[in-house]
């Protein structure tokens, strides 16, 4: 994946492989753009999901997409979840996280914290993971809480029903108007009270105040941050330093800096 980069974005790209030469505990917070180079399309943006509204309904997707309307209308909510279990099911992690793996094995201790839904982290073989939205591998029964494997569930119609007792199904992924899962937010708290040496956030609207809590909180402790995103986000001015770059092209390109330094 050669790539001309500019002056600044080379130089920019030299610091931080210095800045990772001293240090041994990273955190990748990371959101719908590190899929985007797998061909999945981000949430806001051109094309995005949130922008769109169910053209039959004229519902917008914030609602379709809600625990409320998953129990009125679990058939609208699942013609949305089984288009972005599609998607998911039909592509694979790319090289942005292969480079986050790459990195969790080479340092002490890497977190990474997603938004995604899509497994491709857990895929790429990421084990110190944060899923804050869930995942799609599994779902549970309404009714009787059961739990299968997304891939054990044979062609039928939608919504899933439960083979234990007739309950709807659903992803365990955290919809809107929903709480996130009490044990990825321990996990969380466990981990940047121990604190890092160094914070990516990549591929990220970062619009959730637990997302840019951890930048605000490494600014105050003068924990170095890089942000990388071709556009701009409420934490741009922020960090320390920013790659107007693709995730897998600036993940790479850090990662051979690193190693050739
Ligand atoms: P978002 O759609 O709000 O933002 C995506 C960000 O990625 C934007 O800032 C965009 O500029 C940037 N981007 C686009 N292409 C990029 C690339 N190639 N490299 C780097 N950055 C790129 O996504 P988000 O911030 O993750 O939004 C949050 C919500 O969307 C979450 O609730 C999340 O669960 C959900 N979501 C998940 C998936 C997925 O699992 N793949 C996909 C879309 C949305
Ligand atoms: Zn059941």
């Amino acid at each position: 994946m050669e790539q001309e980069f500019n002056t600044q974005q080379h130089d920019t790209i030299q610091a931080i492989a210095r800045i990772l030469k001293s240090t041994n505990s990273i955190l990748f917070i990371t959101g719908a753009g590190v899929s985007a180079d797998s061909g999945l399309p981000t949430y806001r943006g051109i094309g995005g999901l949130y922008d769109a509204s169910d053209p039959e309904e004229g519902i917008p997707i914030e609602q379709i997409l809600s625990g409320p309307m998953l129990r009125g209308n679990p058939e609208l909510t699942w013609k949305y979840l089984a288009q972005i279990g599609q998607a998911a099911h039909g592509g694979t992690f790319n090289r942005a996280h292969e480079v986050i793996v790459e990195m969790e094995r080479h340092f002490e201790r890497v977190w990474t914290l997603t938004q995604n839904i899509d497994g491709y982290h857990h895929a790429a073989g990421s084990e110190k993971l944060i899923e804050i939205h869930g995942h799609m591998r599994t779902l549970t029964c309404l009714s009787c809480t059961a739990k299968i494997d997304v891939d054990s569930l044979s062609e039928q119609s939608l919504p899933p029903k439960c083979s234990n007792c007739d309950g709807i199904m659903r992803p365990d992924v955290v919809l809107f108007e929903e709480m996130l899962p009490e044990a990825a937010i321990m996990t969380l708290q466990r981990e940047l009270t121990t604190g890092f040496g160094v914070i990516f956030v990549v591929g990220t609207s970062a619009g959730f105040p637990y997302i840019q809590q951890p930048v605000y909180q490494a600014r105050t402790m003068g924990v170095p941050t890089i942000e990388i995103n071709p556009a701009e986000t409420p934490i741009s001015h922020v960090v320390d330093y920013r790659l107007d770059l693709r995730a897998a092209v600036a993940l790479d390109a850090i990662q051979r800096a690193r190693q050739s330094q």
